[in-house]
């Protein structure tokens, strides 16, 4: 058994305080958020996942629905269904499940999402946005699922500290590092941005106040690899298998808890964060006005 001197950052709580203040905005207007997912081929993974959103968005009085097309799709059709998708104007918010079939540029088909819909902030528009700061449009919702949880509590706060992000995504690491980095209250962080070119990432993460890891493989961050008292924030989601059944794993060995000072587990940690933050960016789109000071 490893011994957990990290003190864990329950992520369920702050996901219960967001999805409490959606729900009470949407009660308050007589208007129900619709979700479209665009979804192509039926997969296991992600048919759990939209259970999750659908389950979820129904509690809070978010109409959740699903665009489905041919796990054969092509570019053509896929970029349309996205484009009819926008246009509906009894659709507030558009979502595209990721990876698309090889061969489809995932670019071009995020970019199809209009700015205004685009509520997992993966259009260019969304990502320019965060680049410069603008808040005009909500950030891809695992980045602003990390910010959120560091504004939490003052003992998080990325201000003035050196955070290492792992993982160089676009829908995660490389828009987080922008916004922790970004000149604005509660970010103002010096931000050091790894991959898997980075030369000797130990020195790095040993270096940090904050290790943001987000790049896929379960256990992947060692007890060894950061300070003590390090805040890890562990945004893996890796689906394993123990003692015969499925869980999640994050990117950080569970040894890590008996080093870093804070941890977000998984799972509970940046998970249900991020599907409320999720609920909340639909929310925004649906109530003008509506759009509370996050990202
Ligand atoms: P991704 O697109 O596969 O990117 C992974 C990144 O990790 C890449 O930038 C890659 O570097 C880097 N990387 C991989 N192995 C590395 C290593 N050994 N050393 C240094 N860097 C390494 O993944 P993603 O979409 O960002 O997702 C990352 C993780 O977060 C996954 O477990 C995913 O399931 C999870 N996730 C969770 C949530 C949530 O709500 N909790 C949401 C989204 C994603 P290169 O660029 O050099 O290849």
């Amino acid at each position: 058994m490893v011994e957990v001197s990290a003190e864990l950052i329950r992520g369920k709580l702050l996901a219960a305080r967001i999805r409490e203040q959606v729900s009470t905005a949407i009660a308050t207007r007589s208007v129900t958020p619709v979700l479209v997912n665009v979804v192509v081929g039926e997969e296991e993974a992600s048919a759990s996942y939209l259970g999750a959103i659908d389950r979820l968005a129904g509690k809070l009085g978010i109409d959740s629905r699903r665009v489905t097309l041919p796990g054969n799709a092509d570019q053509e059709s896929i970029c349309e269904a996205v484009q009819t998708t926008g246009k509906d104007p009894g659709v507030h918010g558009v979502m595209v499940q990721f990876p698309l079939p090889r061969g489809v540029n995932a670019t071009a088909v995020a970019d199809c999402v209009p700015p205004a819909k685009d509520v997992d902030g993966i259009s260019r528009a969304s990502l320019g946005s965060v680049l410069a700061a603008e808040r005009r449009h909500v950030a891809p919702a695992t980045a602003a699922a990390v910010c959120e949880i560091l504004a939490s509590d003052e003992r998080l706060s990325p201000e003035g500290r050196h955070v290492v992000v792992v993982g160089r995504s676009l829908v995660v690491g490389r828009p987080l590092a922008a916004m922790l980095a970004a000149p604005q209250p509660g970010c103002q962080a010096t931000v050091t941005l790894c991959h898997t070119r980075t030369a000797d990432l130990d020195e790095h993460t040993r270096r940090a106040d904050i290790v943001v890891i987000a790049v896929g493989r379960p256990g992947m961050l060692r007890a060894d690899q950061i300070g003590a008292g390090a805040i890890v924030v562990d945004v893996g989601t890796n689906p394993v298998e123990r003692d015969g059944k499925w869980t999640l794993a994050g990117d950080a060995d569970p040894a890590v808890a008996s080093v870093a000072g804070f941890l977000t587990p998984v799972p509970g940690g940046v998970g249900p964060v991020t599907n409320a933050v999720l609920m909340r960016h639909v929310t925004a789109a649906a109530l003008p006005g509506y759009l509370p000071e996050a990202w």
